[in-house]
């Protein structure tokens, strides 16, 4: 049996980390395991941007994945970079095991506006489900109404919606393992959880 491990990184709200593993179930049909690992933020400090690298921390993630991780999402709610862009809502290896994603620029009060958790609850399913796309073969899909459509702006989250479209769908590399060939339906699950 192998797991999406969902990984909250110092945290200060971690309110949202159910619906993100009842949505990554949704969309992935893989179980979820919520685990701390041993991650150091200060090493990815860039104290001349105030950002933090968010590839170090992909690389702190996976270093030592347990050995029933199938990916392994990382969620944080510090300012991410990498050095070419500003910022990143998050970060992800193509067809690789790990991927991140933060809340820090998906708050309403980031913007000034009143904050509206729901909202950003949201925009971190759609952007958590975006970066373990790509981990599972994905890349950025030119249909507006796919969530591997690529953001650059918090407004091209909110207008995009938190599914695949089914051309993606079709291209999931997704391992038909126990969790579908058992049969395991996701509302058999939900009730039992
Ligand atoms: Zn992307
Ligand atoms: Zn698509």
């Amino acid at each position: 049996m192998s797991y999406i491990y969902i990984v909250p990184i110092e945290l200060e709200d971690d309110s949202y980390l159910e619906p993100l593993e009842r949505f990554v179930f949704q969309t992935f049909h893989l179980r979820t395991k919520k685990k701390e690992f041993k991650i150091n933020l200060k090493d990815a400090f860039d104290p001349s941007r105030v950002q933090y690298n968010s590839s170090l921390i992909l690389r702190q993630l996976i270093i030592k994945p347990p050995l029933d991780a199938e990916k392994i999402l990382g969620v944080l709610d510090v300012d991410l970079f990498i050095p070419i862009l500003t910022f990143v809502f998050g970060e992800a290896q193509l067809n690789g095991i790990g991927a991140a994603v933060s809340s820090h620029r998906l708050h309403h009060r980031y913007y000034g506006l009143p904050e509206n958790s729901g909202a950003t609850t949201d925009r971190l399913l759609k952007e958590a489900v975006h970066e373990l796309g790509h981990t599972f073969g994905l890349i950025h899909c030119t249909q507006p109404k796919c969530v591997m459509n690529s953001s650059t702006y918090v407004e091209n989250i909110d207008q995009k919606p938190a599914e695949l479209c089914s051309l993606c769908q079709k291209n999931l590399k997704i391992e038909k393992n126990d969790t579908i060939s058992k049969g395991f339906p996701f509302s058999w699950w939900s009730k039992k959880r």
